[in-house]
């Protein structure tokens, strides 16, 4: 095995994906870049390969596979078609870290493969600890496996307790843009269009993520990625909406004292810190200047309007596959929506019907999340209609 650190990204094409391997091009005497993947985007898989030179490729989308092969072929790269394909190439031996940069449920089984052969996971595929937390968190402590958070907010927790992994935390708050949406009425919300709803105030980011953080979806499904993350209760959470998007998040512990982690938007930083634990290394990233922000602003969401968010807490406090429903059907309602089959207030309207009629399976095996998973996605797509 090389003295570099091999790392395997799943969704090399994707927001996170092409950042990460700007930071792996930062650093090319410590990474090692073993694995990219696509889904379909079979274009940027090839020239990402051309120029990075991994040792595997990976496109999910079979038709596209012999397109990515062709370009390939006098390229001492592997190339590998389908989805199965996805949970072989983390499993080799020159793979150290596997980042999960796929979009949804599709993380989960890669996830657990690569934890099965105890690499170390960078997460930022957030869906595969909603769907799954109890089982990814408990295979990982089996295994022996660590688990970085990658999504902005949990790097922030984790960044404020190195150093403190001794001492309890009292409270974390997870920071929220608030979306592009933050201040509207019930009644103006039923009147945005898709195009609004994609245009994030402070992050650029792939289409899923974006609709989550309007309808604040997001904010939810890292609440429960939170909770997994830090083995918290659902009252040691707590969610402040910040604009400005400059504290990422923050602890609270035992003796009163926060500790926030800063910095300006930009989430080279977290999947840095993610690869590089527990170093920093030096970046020429953009740095903050307190005269560009003379107000850091807080206030609560409106959870009035925004339904999403406590229908995640409702889903981590019922527990068993609640959140794996509740996952599944957001997927669908955002697709309907990205589609024009559905509004935007309908997304959260579809979710809370489809969770608060499922049947939970409280004490869930593998099994249990793939046909909860199904079930609630069927559901879904049949209220669509
Ligand atoms: P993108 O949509 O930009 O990229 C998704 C990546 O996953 C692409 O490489 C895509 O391939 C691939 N992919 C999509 N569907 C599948 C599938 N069914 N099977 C295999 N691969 C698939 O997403 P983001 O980069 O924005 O987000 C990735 C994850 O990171 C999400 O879980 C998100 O919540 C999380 N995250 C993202 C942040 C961000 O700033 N973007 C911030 C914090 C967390 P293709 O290009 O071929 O479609
Ligand atoms: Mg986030």
């Amino acid at each position: 095995m090389s003295e570099k650190k091999g790392i395997a990204i799943l969704g090399s094409t994707g927001s996170i994906g092409t950042q990460a391997l700007e930071v792996l091009e930062a650093y090319p005497n410590y990474f090692d870049l073993q694995v990219i993947t696509a889904n379909r985007n079979a274009d940027l898989l090839i020239e990402q390969a051309l120029k990075h030179k991994p040792n595997s490729v990976v496109i999910v989308d079979k038709d596209s596979y012999k397109k990515v092969k062709d370009a390939l072929w006098s390229e001492d790269i592997h190339v590998y078609g389908g989805e199965e394909a996805l949970s072989q190439v983390v499993e080799s031996i020159e793979v150290h870290t596997v980042l999960t940069a796929l979009v949804g449920y599709a993380g989960l089984k890669p996830t657990i493969a690569a934890i099965n052969a105890k690499k170390e996971i960078a997460l930022a595929n957030k869906e595969t600890l909603v769907v799954a937390g109890e089982l990814i968190t408990s295979l990982a402590k089996e295994k022996g496996v660590n688990i970085y958070p990658v999504d902005s907010e949990h790097s922030a927790i984790f960044q404020c307790i190195v150093g403190e992994f001794h001492n309890q935390i009292e409270k974390i708050y997870l920071t929220a843009s608030g979306g592009p949406f933050r201040g509207f009425s019930q009644e103006e919300l039923l009147k945005v269009s898709k195009e609004q709803a994609l245009k994030h105030p402070n992050w650029s980011m792939g289409a899923k993520i974006t609709i989550d953080s309007a309808t604040l979806m997001n904010k939810g499904l890292e609440v429960i990625e939170a909770k997994w993350l830090f083995n918290l209760k659902p009252e040691q959470i707590d969610v402040i909406v910040h604009p400005q998007s400059i504290v990422h998040s923050i602890v609270q512990f035992e003796d009163g004292s926060m500790k926030a982690q800063m910095g300006l938007p930009d989430m080279k930083l977290p999947i840095q810190f993610a690869l590089t634990y527990p170093d920093r290394f030096k970046t020429d990233f953009p740095r903050f200047n307190f005269m560009d922000y003379p107000e850091l602003t807080f206030e609560q969401p409106n959870r009035e309007v925004f339904k999403n968010l406590d229908l995640a807490f409702y889903a981590m406090e019922n527990a068993g596959t609640t959140a794996c429903v509740l996952n599944a059907t957001n997927e669908i309602a955002v697709d309907a929506f990205l589609n024009d089959k559905i509004s935007f207030s309908e997304i959260s309207m579809l979710n809370n019907d489809v969770v608060k009629a499922a049947k939970i399976i409280t004490k869930p095996v593998y099994e249990d999340y793939v046909s909860a998973d199904y079930t609630a996605r069927q559901s879904a797509l049949k209220l669509i209609q």
